[in-house]
This record gives C-alpha cells, structure tokens and sequence, in this order.
C-alpha cells in the first residue's frame, strides 16, 4: 500500500480539499497509472453533493473522477501493459467477469460492479476513490489504449462523456440518413454532437443557452434549436429518428418526445436529480419509446477511442488546474463550461 496525493469532499455541502488516500500496490494483473487528466462529469458533482442520495448515497469522504489519462507506471508480472504506455480508465475498474452480461461484453450491466469511485473496495475496503488523485491502480481488464495521435487532455472526457454517448447512437442505429437530436449542450451533449456528426446523421442542437448557437454548429450541428422558444421547437413536431438527452436537471422530457417520428426512441443519459414527469399519450401516439442507457462495455470503449483517434477529435477542453475544482463545479451548475473541464494533474503532484 502506498499513499497518493488527492483532492475529496468531506460532506454533501464542504468543498473539495487536498488531501491524501491509500492505494494498493499492483498486484499481479495491475497497472498503476500517473494519473495526467482527469476530466470533471457532472456525475461527480451530483456524486459528491449527494444528490443521488436515493440510488447510489455517497461515502464521505469521496474521492470523484472517472475520466482519467495516463502513464504507467508500474505493472504486475502478468500483465501487457508496460511501464511508460498512454492508458486510461472509465466509470468501472472491476466486474465479476462470469455473469451473462460480463461474458457478453457489457461489463456496465454486470450485477456485481466496482465502479472507479464511491463503491465497495475488494482490497483495501472502504470505498473506491476516483481520478482527483495522482495516481491509481486498477485491474487491466479496466484499462484502455489511448491512440496516440489524441490531445490527451481532451482525451481524458471521452472515458465516460465519449462512450455514454457514443453507445446509445450505435445501439439506436444512428447512421447517415436519420435525425438526430441532442438536448444540452454540455459535457456529453458536445461528444453526442460530434459523433451523431460523424456518423453521417442530419443534427439538432437543443439549448437553452443561445450563446452556444455558433459552437454547436462548428461542434457538427446542422440546425441550432432554444429549446426555450415553443415555436421553434414545434416546427420539429414528429420528425426525430432518435434523441440524446444529455440534461443534468429537471426539464420537460414531454416536449422532446413530440418531436420523435413513429418509433423514434428518446434516450435519457441525464440523470437529473428529482424524477421526470412522463405523458403517456406522448408515447402511445407514434409508438415511441424512451430508455435510458450508462456509459458502455470495456471493448465499445476501446471501439470509441480508436473511432475517436481515426476522425482525430476528442473533447473540447477547458484545462484547469485541480486548485480550481471548485470554482469549476459551480461553473457546471450555471452550465457555463466549454465544453469539458480537464484537470491538469501536474497541479496536484506541485503541491
Ligand atoms: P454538463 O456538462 O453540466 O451539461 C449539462 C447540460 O444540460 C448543460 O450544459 C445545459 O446545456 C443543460 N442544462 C443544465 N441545466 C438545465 C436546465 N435546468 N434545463 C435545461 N437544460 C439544462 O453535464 P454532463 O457532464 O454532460 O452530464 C449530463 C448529465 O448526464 C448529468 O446528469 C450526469 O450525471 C449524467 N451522466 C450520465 C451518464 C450515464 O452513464 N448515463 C454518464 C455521465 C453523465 P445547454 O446550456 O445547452 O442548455
Ligand atoms: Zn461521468
């Protein structure tokens, strides 16, 4: 065991503050990686400020970060990673890698997770600690290749904003021809935009920020919808293959699904605080359906990072150091974040 430098919170309502955590010596099939970039999620903050409190309560003190880029630096003898590969790591670091859905490559369905932060930990106890942190250790299995022609602080978002959305659009079958609309333009809002772009479809922005407009239509958009303006929204009527709902609070889902075609599917990633208030009539008529989807398996992981190193792009990033992480989380709440903060982990090694 060793100890890491790191920034946690203490309580739903304390800021984060340095402070430092065990971390277990790699074992056999370990890498431990310097940590580089940590992106910040939404989730972390919802985490940290328990917001979830109903789901997933957090364990004080919590350690947030799943978006993390690296350098290894020490491996297990069993391992195929070497000392000095690019690697990164996502929302999970364990699964128990026999059920149906281990076996089936969708290690984010496994009923016997370890997410990367505020889970049990199987080797030291206590709860997992996340990326806000110098350094970490994790099973290979959990670990990606980073392709080597990404910026990897705008590498670093891709671990959870990247495949949150890149899975959905796959599994919905976003292609060139069909309509795809993303709500939010935040953090998973700008990769959905890139990789609905990408993948051919015709894009619809949805914002409540009119300040967004130009970025959203260099990001790929085709068309900038606020959501604010009905009349603008309503010349959409019926028209959607698919939607990504990437908003982090309370809205009104009811005035999306009226846009979807018949069986066109709304897909929440969002996950705001309180529930959503769902018409049924707006499903019935039309046949359309919602769902929800999290992150995506190790293998669709990999699958987006090397579909993301082909096309060349990664997060738009705003890098900051970790000394800053607070003011960075109140800037999310505003929405006011282009489009991924990227933490710079040299300011935690400086301190
Ligand atoms: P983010 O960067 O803060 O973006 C959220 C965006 O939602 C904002 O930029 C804003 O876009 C819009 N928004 C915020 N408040 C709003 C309001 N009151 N009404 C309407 N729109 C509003 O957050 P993120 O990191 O992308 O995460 C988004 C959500 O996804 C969070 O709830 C997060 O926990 C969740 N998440 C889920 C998964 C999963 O596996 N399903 C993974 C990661 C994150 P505009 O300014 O364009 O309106
Ligand atoms: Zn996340």
């Amino acid at each position: 065991m060793y100890r890491a430098k790191a920034y946690s919170a203490t309580s739903a309502t304390s800021p984060l503050a340095s402070t430092t955590i065990a971390r277990r010596d790699a074992t056999e099939h370990d890498v431990e990686i310097e940590i580089l970039y940590c992106g910040i999620c939404h989730s972390d903050l919802h985490q940290v400020r328990n917001e979830w409190s109903g789901v997933m309560p957090t364990v004080y003190p919590c350690v947030p970060g799943h978006e993390i880029v690296g350098r290894v630096s020490k491996v297990g003898p069993a391992v195929k990673f070497k000392a000095g590969d690019l690697a990164a790591v996502g929302c999970m670091v364990d699964s128990d890698g026999t059920c149906p859905e281990c076996r089936a490559g969708l290690e984010q369905f496994c009923p016997n997770p370890t997410f990367t932060y505020n889970f049990p930990d199987k080797h030291l106890g206590g709860v997992t600690y996340g990326g806000y942190s110098e350094s970490v250790v994790v099973d290979e299995r959990f670990v990606l290749r980073v392709p080597d022609n990404l910026d990897l602080a705008g590498a670093a978002p891709l671990l959870c904003a990247g495949i949150t959305t890149y899975s959905p659009m796959r599994h919905w079958g976003v292609t060139a021809g069909k309509k795809v609309g993303v709500v939010g333009l935040g953090g998973l809002g700008h990769m959905g935009v890139k990789f609905a772009h990408a993948l051919g479809a015709h894009v619809v922005v949805f914002t409540t920020s009119p300040g967004k407009k130009d970025d959203a239509v260099r990001l790929g958009a085709d068309e900038v919808v606020i959501s604010r303006n009905t009349g603008e929204m309503g010349k959409h009527t019926g028209s959607f293959d698919f939607i990504l709902d990437a908003v982090s609070a309370d809205h009104d889902i009811g005035s999306y699904i009226q846009l979807l075609r018949r069986d066109g599917n709304i897909t929440l990633v969002g996950a705001p605080e309180k529930p959503l208030a769902v018409a049924a009539f707006g499903l019935i008529m039309g046949r359309r359906s919602l769902s929800g989807s999290p992150i995506g398996g190790i293998a669709e992981t990999q699958e987006m990072l090397d579909f993301c190193g082909a096309h060349g792009f990664g997060a738009d990033v705003e890098v900051i150091p970790i000394q800053k992480v607070n003011e960075a989380y109140e800037r999310l709440v505003k929405a006011d974040v282009k489009y991924r903060f990227s933490i710079d982990m040299a300011s935690l090694r400086g301190e």
